[in-house]
C-alpha cells in the first residue's frame, strides 16, 4: 500500500508504494481506510529529523497522527463498529509500567515515564497510508455529518483538555457566575479550534497573532466572532487597555517570547495554559523576580497541556457538530487544501501558506 515515511538513518522522506498493509492481529482490532491526514507543526518536526522514533527494528516511520478513516473490517470482538462507519484514532498509547498510575487509569497523555508510543510519532506507525489497523479502544466513531471536519478533530482535542482543566480550576473562584475574557495566542489551527472552543464555553476570545490584518487566519477568526489583533500592531501593554482584564490566555503559538510577553499582562486570578512547543530556540530575557511576585500577588495559575484523552475525543466531535451549527461553513474552511501523499513534502516546507493542510487517500 501507498504510506509517506519518513527513515531517520538515511534523512530521508518517501512516499513508499509498496509499504505492508496492516492486518488485524486480534479480535478487538478494527482495520480503516484512511481517508484524510492532517499535517502540523509535529510532523514539520519529524521531517526535519528533530523529532519523531520508528518502531522496534524498524527502520522507518509512517507518519501522520491527525487521521479520518473508514472502517472495512472489523475483529470478532469488536462492538460498536461496523464496515462503513467513520472513525478517528486517539494518538498516544499507554507505557507497559505497572507504576505508571496515569496510563493504569486509561490517561496516557499524563504517563509519568515517557515510554508511551504515539502513532505517526513515537515507536509506532502514524496513519499516512492507505490503511490502518488499531485496536477499536482507541477509535471514536463519527457521525457522518462530519464527514468534511473530522479530521480536526484531533488538533481540537488539544483544547478540550485544556478546557477540561480550566473548568476544574475554575471552581476556585466559586464567585465568578460566568467565564471571563479569552487571549488564544496564534492563530493556526490549534488557535483558531481553541477560539472557538473559548467562545463556545461562554469566553469573551479575542485572537492575538503575528500577522497583521487583512490575512486568512484574521478573517477566520473573526468569521466565528473573535476579534483579531496583530502582535506586529499592536503591543501586549495595549492589547491588556483593549481586552480588559484577561482571565484566560491560551497559547498555540509555541514561541517563548511571546508567550512569555503576554504572560505579563495576565489579569487578577488568572490562568495561563501553555499548548505550544517551540520549534526553535530563541533567547529570552525574563526578569524573573519581577513575574513570580506577579504570579504569587495576583494567584495565578500556569499549566502546560499535551496531547489528550478518551473523553477529550468525544467532546472534541461534539463540539464539531455545534460548531457546525453554530457557524455553518466556516470550520470547513479552516482547511485550506487538500493534496495527494506525494505532496506531503511540499506541505510540511511550509511554503504553502493557509491554515490546515490535508493529504487525502482516494
Ligand atoms: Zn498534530
Ligand atoms: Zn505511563
Amino acid at each position: 500500500m501507498k504510506a509517506v515515511a519518513v527513515f531517520p538513518k538515511s534523512r530521508e522522506v518517501r512516499v513508499l508504494e509498496d509499504a505492508p498493509e496492516p492486518r488485524l492481529r486480534s479480535p478487538t482490532e478494527v482495520r480503516v481506510r484512511t481517508l484524510e491526514v492532517g499535517v502540523c507543526g509535529t510532523d514539520k518536526e519529524i521531517t526535519a529529523f528533530r523529532y519523531g522514533t520508528p518502531p522496534d527494528g524498524e527502520d522507518f516511520l509512517i507518519v501522520g497522527h491527525e487521521a479520518l478513516g473508514e472502517v472495512v473490517e472489523v475483529g470478532k470482538g469488536v462492538q460498536g463498529l461496523e464496515p462503513g462507519d467513520l472513525v478517528v484514532p486517539r494518538v498516544r498509547r499507554p507505557c507497559p509500567h505497572e507504576h505508571c498510575p496515569a496510563c493504569r487509569h486509561g490517561y496516557p497523555d499524563f504517563c509519568v515515564t515517557g515510554d508511551y508510543t504515539e502513532r505517526g510519532i513515537q515507536k509506532a506507525h502514524g496513519f499516512c497510508a492507505q490503511f490502518f489497523v488499531e485496536d477499536v479502544a482507541y477509535l471514536h466513531r463519527v457521525p457522518s455529518q462530519l464527514r468534511a471536519v473530522a479530521v480536526l478533530t484531533e488538533p481540537l482535542t488539544v483544547a478540550e483538555k485544556a478546557l477540561r482543566e480550566v473548568e476544574h480550576l475554575r471552581e476556585r473562584l466559586p464567585w465568578e457566575e460566568k467565564p471571563g475574557r479569552a487571549v488564544v495566542l496564534g492563530a493556526g489551527p490549534v488557535g483558531l479550534l481553541g477560539a472557538m472552543v473559548l467562545l463556545r464555553a461562554g469566553y469573551a476570545t479575542t485572537v492575538y497573532s503575528r500577522s497583521p490584518k487583512p490575512n486568512e487566519k484574521a478573517e477566520a477568526a473573526e468569521s466565528f466572532g473573535a476579534p483579531y489583533i496583530s502582535s506586529k500592531e499592536v503591543p501586549v501593554e495595549e492589547l491588556a487597555k483593549r481586552v480588559g482584564a484577561v482571565d484566560l490566555v491560551y497559547e498555540a503559538a509555541g514561541a517563548s517570547k511571546a508567550a512569555f510577553d503576554v504572560l505579563r499582562v495576565l489579569g487578577p486570578n488568572g490562568s495561563f495554559i501553555f499548548t505550544g512547543v517551540p520549534g526553535r530556540k530563541e533567547p529570552l530575557e525574563l526578569d524573573g523576580a519581577a513575574l513570580l511576585k506577579q504570579l504569587v500577588l495576583k494567584n495565578q495559575l500556569v499549566l502546560g497541556t499535551v496531547n489528550a484523552a478518551d473523553v477529550d475525543f468525544e467532546a472534541a466531535l461534539e463540539d464539531l457538530g455545534r460548531f457546525q451549527a453554530r457557524w455553518p461553513g466556516r470550520v470547513e474552511r479552516l482547511v485550506t487544501a487538500r493534496h495527494p501523499p506525494e505532496e506531503f513534502q511540499k506541505v510540511v516546507s511550509g511554503k504553502v501558506g493557509g491554515i490546515k493542510h490535508v493529504i487525502t487517500f482516494g
